[in-house]
């Protein structure tokens, strides 16, 4: 799938202002304009196309995300997880404001094939692992990977001086038509996968896959607060087409997992054991934070499993939210043996207590008797 980048569409530079960009826009929706291009099913999808641009693009913070991640990174970002395919409603409001309200009609699905005559898309996406703490932070990563570059020799196409022939299954059509009674179903050709062309003497160059293998390594910066499942976009790094167009690489994010910090989203969470005399007398210890020693206060009398939050110290957004908390949670320790000192000093405290130290018998108090009752 490759995806027509924003700025290349309205035709303006990447560092455009608010203002360029409009006017851009204006142009651009005027060209296309399907009352302009009567039955000119590539001038709408161009028209659609354009629309989708000038929305994000004319949006300081959907930009930004755009200019970071590309589309994929604005797909569920608050859109109701519909992306922006189906953005008709914010389309007509769009047309609305730019024409005067003229409707237009006659957007139908678009079911035009794509003809290219080679057989590779242009975009690459690879899985790049970081460190957790590089996921926090940021960090220079290499990166090394291999893109297909067309050969010369086919133009991309893999056929002996880039001669192609018509499919002869399907004629050239791409498509092969089953009849199931009174229906009728088309199938993309199996025989050409839908290109309507077949090769019938390879080009010797590139063995008939119609490109060179090209490796290639460079340093990338990995932004701060990256998480798992974020795809960061670095154009211009994929695939090169025969016409020379190059497609982007989309560096799919996966993030090792710490020994005792769990991140969720942009929280990080840390279990921190506490001996049970600190729990019963109150302390004041250090814990370690993303950034350095952290102070908790525990009072006395604090509970197994309780957590404590301390807000902005978690990580910080990678699309600009501010940070997150760092939420710790208590688990209370308690001796697993006890030497005779031990036992006898425990005992004392547990008879000061005197009846505080024996909850269970207030509590169940009149029990004994009345299931004793039950069965006499
Ligand atoms: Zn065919
Ligand atoms: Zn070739």
């Amino acid at each position: 799938m490759t995806e027509i980048d924003y700025y290349e569409l309205l035709e303006v530079a990447r560092d455009s202002d608010k203002g360029t960009i409009k006017k851009a826009y204006r142009k651009m929706a005027m060209k296309y304009h399907p009352d302009k291009n009567p039955d000119d099913n590539e001038a709408e999808e161009k028209f659609k196309a354009v629309n989708e641009a000038y929305q994000v693009l004319s949006d300081e913070e959907k930009r930004a995300i755009y200019d970071r991640y590309g589309k994929a990174g604005l797909e569920g970002h608050g859109q109701g997880g519909r992306g922006f395919s189906g953005g008709f409603d914010d389309l007509s409001s769009i047309f609305e404001e730019m024409f005067g309200g003229s409707g237009f009609g006659g957007f139908g699905s678009s079911s035009r094939r794509e003809r290219k005559n080679y057989n590779y898309n242009l975009d690459i996406a690879i899985e790049l692992t970081v460190e957790f703490n590089e996921a926090i932070f940021g960090a220079k990563k290499e990166i090394k990977y291999s893109y297909k570059n067309a050969c010369n020799d086919c133009k991309g196409t893999g056929a002996k001086n880039g001669k192609l022939n018509t499919c002869p299954h399907c004629e050239g059509h791409g498509q092969i038509h089953m009849r199931q009674g009174f229906m009728t179903f088309a199938q993309t050709c199996p025989h050409c996968s839908g290109t309507g062309q077949t090769v019938t003497s390879k080009c010797n160059t590139c063995s008939g896959t119609g490109y060179d293998e090209v490796k290639e390594t460079f340093e990338v910066s990995i932004p701060e607060g990256v998480n798992d499942g974020n795809r960061i976009r670095i154009s211009n790094k994929g695939n090169v087409a025969p016409d020379g167009t190059r497609g982007d690489l989309y560096l799919q994010i996966r993030v090792k997992e710490d020994s005792h910090y769990v991140r969720h989203d942009d929280d990080i969470y840390l279990e921190v054991p506490i001996f049970f005399t600190q729990v019963a007398l109150g302390a004041t210890i250090k814990i370690p934070g993303l950034r350095g020693e952290l102070e908790l206060k525990i009072p006395a009398g604090t509970k197994d499993k309780e957590q404590f939050k301390f807000h902005g110290e978690g990580v910080k957004s990678v699309q600009g939210y501010g940070k997150g908390d760092l939420i710790v949670q208590i688990k209370i320790n308690y001796p697993t043996s006890l030497n005779n000192e031990q036992k006898e000093l425990l005992e004392k405290l547990q008879e000061s207590f005197g009846l505080e130290s024996k909850p269970h018998e207030s509590n169940l108090e009149g029990m004994f008797d009345k299931v004793k009752k039950w069965f006499s």
